[in-house]
């Protein structure tokens, strides 16, 4: 029997780190956190996607009584992206939250499941990478690509 080892990539670093472009879009993660409606978790989650026309469009999670019935701030911002600015490459998602206390997490955030499969969707869609940038107050992971989270990711193309 044979072994594959999938391996990931993750570089730490710090805001000063990042490029102007990369900043600005971190910090518009976080301010989208205040739009967050999430009387249920107090979970507030920002994302920001930066796209090839130089816009950004950002979004955040907005939650139900009936649970499945809401969606994350990733699929939010996507999808707001893909409504206003159609067949626009996304070059860069920013994620930021904030836990129940209301201040934002040390620890970098990272998407979920279906938001992962959102991310390589697009990639595939447009046969490039994306780069995610995953806030936390203590670093920040830069990420290259969906490839990183999702090594065997599931597409139709
Ligand atoms: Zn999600």
């Amino acid at each position: 029997m044979e072994q594959i080892e999938l391996k990931s990539k993750i570089l730490v670093a710090q805001i000063g780190e990042l490029t102007d472009e990369e900043q600005e879009l971190v910090h518009q993660a976080i301010t989208s956190t205040a739009g967050s409606y999430a009387p249920y978790s107090h979970f507030r989650v920002g994302a920001a996607v930066y796209l090839s026309n130089g816009k950004t469009v950002v979004g955040c999670n907005q939650e139900n009584v009936s649970y499945p019935a809401g969606i994350c701030a990733e699929r939010t911002a996507i999808y707001a992206a893909g409504a206003q600015y159609p067949d626009t490459p996304v070059e860069m998602i920013a994620i930021a939250a904030r836990g129940t206390d209301g201040l934002l997490l040390e620890e970098p955030i990272s998407p979920c499941g279906i938001c992962r499969q959102t991310i390589v969707e697009l990639e595939t869609r447009f046969h490039q990478p994306i780069r995610i940038l995953l806030y936390g107050t203590k670093h920040i992971y830069l990420i290259k690509g969906i490839k990183e989270l999702v090594p065997l990711g599931f597409t139709d193309f």
